[in-house]
């Protein structure tokens, strides 16, 4: 069993290092029986403020050691005034996207305090789905390099056999597993536009053969439109969803909005061999310095990553922390004490750390 990994730690811009140092702090609390697991950081600078420093948003080296690391952890990157020469803003966390081929962007919508939601939850129903959006591909095939002349704009949307392929797979496997944890009911809807353009009837067609490979899950597809709607009328039915990188970046935006905010809602980007976690907000620099930063999907984030590195390594210490951090969360969310205030609370970002701290400690036993 693989005990020690290697964890490569973007800080990113604005409020990132002030979410990132307590994260690591939390994740060093877990870890105090080093015969079970041992996580081993690696800070590696990249974003907004690097590029002002040495001009490479993404330097080599750092993409060298994201590379080789067993998982990366990012907090947020890029500041709306440091931008390329064409316009366009560093995205570096885009770009390790496409670098490591992570393409099943796995954004969980799980509401853990109804009274978050601005939605009325029936009290029988309860949200836990999975969008996963496809990441590398898609509608920002193009991004960056789109044409524009005088009076037209053109953008390419790129659907490619080969990721299609390993998204479903990794959708399926997904459900099955969610399944087997009592976690989902082993559902997966393909969402898509397949009624209007060719590129996702193939999208669908591919969805389609591979559902074929796991008769023991339910497949079925829905036009995106619709399932605007779902998401907001019956949330509660949905378990897995799997669809296009644009599609999934408006939709996993809505997802963030039935959880209560940006600030709870957490994510991960997967490839085959690499995965990136992090927070679905930006850097907000609106509050950069202020203590005022949700710590709580970026905290969500390092569990998902703990949960993924157990079942990649077969190691289930990292599983049973990663249920022991999210039960953490949970509880401390029904206190409006230890909320900030993008939750409607007036806690500061350390006042939440140390709520979560506390919790957690209550569960570790010694
Ligand atoms: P943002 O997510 O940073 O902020 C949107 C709003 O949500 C702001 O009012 C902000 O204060 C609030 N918010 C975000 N995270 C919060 C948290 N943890 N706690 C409390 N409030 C929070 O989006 P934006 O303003 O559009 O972007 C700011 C910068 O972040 C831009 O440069 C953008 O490119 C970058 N960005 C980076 C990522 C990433 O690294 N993954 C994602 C999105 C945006």
């Amino acid at each position: 069993m693989k005990k020690s990994f290697t964890i490569a730690v973007f800080e990113g811009d604005g409020i990132g290092p002030e979410i990132m140092a307590p994260t690591l702090d939390i994740l060093e609390l877990l870890q105090n029986d080093t015969s079970k697991y041992r996580l081993n950081f690696k800070k590696v600078p990249a974003g907004a403020n690097e590029y002002l420093k040495s001009g490479r948003a993404l330097p080599d080296k750092s993409l060298e050691i994201a590379k080789s690391s067993d998982a990366i952890l990012l907090a947020a990157m890029g500041l709306p005034n440091i931008r390329y020469e064409d316009g366009t803003e560093i995205s570096p966390q885009i770009d390790l996207r496409k670098e490591l081929v992570l393409f099943a962007g796995v954004r969980p919508v799980r509401v853990m305090t109804a009274a978050h939601s601005p939605l009325k939850i029936p009290q029988d129903k309860v949200i836990d789905f999975v969008l996963i959006r496809e990441s590398t591909e898609g509608l920002f095939f193009t991004q960056g390099k789109g044409e524009v002349e005088a009076n037209e704009a053109r953008e390419t949307l790129r659907i490619t056999r080969n990721i299609s392929e390993k998204l479903f797979n990794f959708a399926f496997k997904l459900a099955k597993t969610r399944k087997t944890l009592n976690q989902g009911k082993g559902d997966v809807i393909c969402v898509d536009k397949a009624n209007m353009f060719r590129a996702f009837a193939f999208f669908r067609e591919i969805f389609e053969k591979e559902a074929k490979n796991h008769s023991d899950i339910t497949a079925s597809s829905a036009y995106v439109d619709l399932m605007a709607l779902w998401m907001v009328q019956k949330p509660w039915e949905l378990d897995v969803l799997v669809t296009e990188n644009m599609f999934g970046d408006i939709l996993s935006e809505l997802g963030a909005g039935l959880m209560g905010g940006l600030g709870v809602a957490p994510s991960a980007d997967i490839g085959l061999d690499n995965a990136v976690f992090q927070p679905c907000h930006g850097t907000a620099p609106d509050i950069e310095g202020k203590d005022l930063a949700n710590p709580i999907a970026m905290i969500s984030s390092a569990a998902m990553m703990l949960e993924w590195l157990g079942l990649k390594f077969g190691n289930q210490y990292l599983c049973e922390d990663a249920a022991k951090l999210q039960n953490s969360i949970d509880i401390i969310m029904h206190d409006k004490n230890n909320l900030t205030q993008d939750l409607g609370g007036s806690a500061t970002t350390s006042q939440t750390v140390a709520a979560i701290q506390h919790s957690l400690t209550s569960q570790i036993k010694p």
